[in-house]
């Protein structure tokens, strides 16, 4: 007769834990890509497989329906808890593009997001956002390059949270389209400011309530015009290429704090900041022909790399640069 029915938890990885309910007894799942269905497997008493496979759809319905993210475990209580459940996430230039995109999925991922930029009215648009979607989120208005704004970030998230678990530095800034040597001071002031003295800087603020969690994971965001340069783009393209090292080096720093410090590169992907450039026709076959990029990417495109990369998945992963570019053969 039916043995006593108990729960099968099949950890397929930390990003889908299913429930099955079913006689536990040796059972295996086994998934079967492109399909909403497993296979069950079971064994007799010798050991030896038996044929029982079904497909099974009870349990697993809406896990893989596209309105339900992969990142989203189910106990086998049933209740929904995401990888990054109860961790806190600040993410800087975040209310629209690739940063609100990254906000936008660690908080569907289960963190408390904090979004921050310049405008008052794009922070409050970017948390309505976030938060018709049910998700936890505050914002502040931080400009990246001011002491004064990174002081107010710290305090807020250190008073809200009592401490952070990942930084994502999102913020960036082009002011120039021309020539290197025709750049003056204050354009390379601003650059260097915002995009690789900020992110130091601000860590530098958060470390201690990074620390006092135990361990931390901070994503710094260069891009591709690192690798090969863009014409017209000088001082960003150095700019994105000395967050390269800079990953490297605070990897090497944070290590024995067990802080990660890794580096999202993104290919051409389809935002405001990209506008300008996406304009110019002439401009873009000269940067799919330097990249040989196959397609312009979307701000999601970047997200889900963010989310694993602050997911106890990748605690092995530490001071990578990693391209998100479609396949460019040419980087
Ligand atoms: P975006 O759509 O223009 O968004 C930029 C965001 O940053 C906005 O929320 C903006 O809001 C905020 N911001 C701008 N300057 C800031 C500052 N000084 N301090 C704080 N926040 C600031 O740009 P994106 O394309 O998502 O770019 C995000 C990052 O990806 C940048 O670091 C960029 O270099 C990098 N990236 C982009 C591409 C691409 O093709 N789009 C490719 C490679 C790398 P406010 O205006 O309210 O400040």
């Amino acid at each position: 007769m039916a043995e006593k029915r108990k729960p099968a938890c099949a950890h397929i990885s930390e990003y889908d834990l299913l429930t099955i309910e079913r006689s536990a007894k040796g059972f295996r799942l086994i998934q079967i890509p492109q399909t909403d269905m497993f296979s069950l497997q079971g064994h007799n008493e010798k050991n030896t497989p038996i044929n029982m496979f079904r497909t099974l759809t009870f349990t697993c319905r809406g896990m893989f329906s596209p309105r339900v993210p992969l990142s989203v475990r189910m106990s086998s209580t049933g209740v929904k808890k995401g990888i990054l459940a109860d961790k806190v996430a600040v993410i800087t230039g975040s209310t629209q593009g690739i940063g609100l995109a990254i906000a936008q999925r660690l908080a569907r991922d289960g963190a408390h997001v904090v979004v921050s930029s310049r405008k008052q009215q794009n922070v409050d648009r970017a948390v309505e956002i976030l938060k018709e979607e049910g998700l936890s989120a505050r914002g502040l208005v931080c400009h990246a390059g001011k002491a004064e704004d990174r002081d107010r970030l710290v305090n807020m998230v250190v008073e809200q949270y009592g401490g952070v678990d990942f930084l994502v530095c999102a913020a960036g800034v082009n002011p120039l389209v021309g020539s290197t040597l025709g750049a003056n001071e204050q354009v390379w002031d601003k650059i260097l400011d915002v995009n690789v003295k900020s992110p130091a800087l601000l860590l530098g603020q958060l470390l201690p309530h990074m620390e006092k969690r135990g361990k931390g994971s901070v994503i710094l965001v260069s891009s591709i015009t690192a690798y090969v340069p863009i014409p017209k783009l000088g001082p960003y393209n150095i700019s994105k290429a000395a967050l390269l090292s800079l990953t490297k080096t605070l990897a090497v720093e944070l290590a024995s704090k067990n802080i990660r410090v890794n580096c999202l590169v993104p290919g051409l992907i389809k935002t405001d900041f990209s506008n300008v450039l996406q304009e110019d026709k002439d401009l873009i076959s000269l940067i799919k022909n330097l990249y040989g990029m196959q397609r312009i990417g979307e701000p999601e495109d970047c997200a889900g790399i963010v989310s694993f990369l602050c997911s106890p998945d990748s605690n092995y992963i530490n001071g990578e640069n990693i391209v998100v570019a479609g396949f460019s053969p040419k980087l």
